[in-house]
């Protein structure tokens, strides 16, 4: 809640203007958990609005340890480096370029899909912490063209490079391999890079995979028997989807119905699958009747937040699992409404955590058909997608709680382990870089 002028300021601020006002007080910023005050506070006194707001919230801010903010220095675009936990080893999470209203639509997106990014990597069993990074879209910038790009990502790395390697980051949305590469010619702490420099490449097809085992964990559980013969309802036919179709058709589906705001992506797809099971239907963005479509497994695999109490009401579905990302626009009350109507819901960070399983795992080499991939799609491993959805959906229905609820409960367990050989380095990274003026205001003198 705002509650002073200032706060509210800031955060109703353009990120451009923030950026501004952030260029005026020396380009960099951070806000820390201080531990022994339980609360946010900032490295330069014009931000303690914001780390007052941050403190005033138990939702998304979660204890985050850190936030750098810093500006690029010939874009001028406002970087940012979220670290929720990195009690389990450095934050990893990808880079999001996106456009945002107001600073606080930039923090609270960056909040959350770090916390979400701690849970995802803690559950994959992953020695990695949770982190995420925003660059803010600017309004005026070339934000397609090459050059500019390639300039705005190489600050960017940079920028990670100043973070002493307590955050990786890696792609997300509004940004892809080619940028990892720009960003990989200023800083080592990057992940999702493109094969030729050493990287694993587009890491769709093992998401795709990742979901469908967890789709037969949530079939089993409520003793369904297999995917053949069932019918799969799908938002959004990309990358991920894509690759989800080949797999669902493998696996003997009666009905692969998909929906798709692109043209030229439908016209692909159906050349692929021209008399088979598979139905691809172009749509415009508005569209929702896929959420009515008769169905045993609806997918999301568009875009995050469209489950919400209208399109929950309309499902015909008995079960929900995809790749999107913060599937549930209200994570406190869409999970139970899901669950109100008899719908199982897999938790999606539970489902989609092959994309950065891939990409966590590049520092360690490469093989073909990568075991450490590999065992991730099988049942004998206790880690595998199948085994930990199954867990998931065991505890929820042990406890008579939410899948939401039981996933962020076991992931929350695990993201409390400390790394067995590092332990919790990266907090002593981010205390000397505090300690060495990460973020100071060169007006506010010795703080
Ligand atoms: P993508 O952009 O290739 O695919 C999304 C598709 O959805 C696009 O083809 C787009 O045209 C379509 N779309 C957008 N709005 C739509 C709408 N309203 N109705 C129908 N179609 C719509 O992205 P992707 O890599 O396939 O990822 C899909 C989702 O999964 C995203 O939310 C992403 O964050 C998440 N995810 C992806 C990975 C990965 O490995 N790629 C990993 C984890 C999570």
């Amino acid at each position: 809640m705002l509650t002073t002028g200032g706060m509210a300021r800031l955060l109703d601020l353009h990120p451009d203007d923030f950026a501004r006002e952030l260029a005026a007080h020396g380009g960099r910023a951070a806000l820390f958990w201080d531990h022994a005050a339980a609360r946010m506070v900032a490295s330069a006194a014009w931000l303690e609005p914001i780390a007052a707001w941050m403190s005033a919230d138990d939702r998304d801010v979660h204890r985050h340890e850190a936030v750098f903010l810093a500006i690029g220095p010939s874009t001028g675009a406002l970087f940012a480096a979220f670290l929720h936990s990195t009690v389990r080893g450095q934050g990893a999470g990808g880079l999001r370029h996106w456009p945002y209203p107001r600073l606080e639509a930039f923090l609270r997106d960056g909040l959350r899909l770090a916390l979400g990014m701690s849970r995802k990597n803690a559950l994959a069993g992953l020695w990695w912490g949770g982190g995420k990074g925003i660059v803010a879209r600017q309004g005026d910038a070339p934000w397609r063209e090459p050059e500019y790009r390639r300039t705005l990502y190489r600050e960017y790395g940079a920028f990670t490079t100043s973070l002493r390697g307590a955050y990786v980051t890696a792609e997300d949305a509004g940004t892809g391999p080619r940028d990892m590469a720009a960003v990989y010619e200023t800083t080592r702490f990057v992940t999702c890079v493109p094969p030729e420099i050493g990287g694993s490449g587009n890491p769709s097809q093992p998401t795709a995979k990742g979901v469908v085992c967890a789709m037969e964990a949530a079939l089993d559980h409520l003793g369904l028997g297999t995917l053949a013969g069932k019918t799969i309802a799908m938002q959004g036919a990309g990358n991920v989807a894509g690759y989800m179709i080949d797999e669902l058709a493998l696996r003997g589906c009666a009905r692969i119905v998909a929906t798709e705001i692109s043209a030229e992506r439908c016209a692909e797809l159906r050349a692929r699958h021209a008399g088979t099971v598979v139905e691809i239907r172009h749509v415009d963005a508005a569209d929702r009747t896929i959420f009515a479509e008769p169905c045993d497994i609806f997918a999301p695999n568009a875009l995050g937040g469209v489950l919400e109490p209208d399109t929950i009401a309309m499902l015909r579905a008995k079960i929900v699992c995809g790749a999107a990302n913060n599937q549930l626009l209200d994570d406190r009350r869409d999970d139970r409404l899901l669950a109100e109507r008899g719908i199982l819901y897999v938790p999606d960070f539970v489902a989609n955590r092959m994309g950065i399983v891939s990409c966590a795992n590049e520092q360690y080499g490469s093989l073909p058909e990568d075991p450490a991939i590999e065992r991730h799609f099988g049942r004998s491993w206790d880690n595998s997608v199948y085994a930990i959805t199954t867990r998931v959906l065991e505890r929820a229905a042990g406890e008579g709680i939410t899948t939401s609820a039981a996933a962020n409960a076991l992931a929350d367990e695990a993201c409390a382990v400390p790394h067995p050989i590092w332990g919790h380095r990266s907090r002593d990274i981010l205390d000397a870089l505090l300690r060495d003026g990460f973020g100071r205001d060169p007006h506010d003198g010795a703080r």
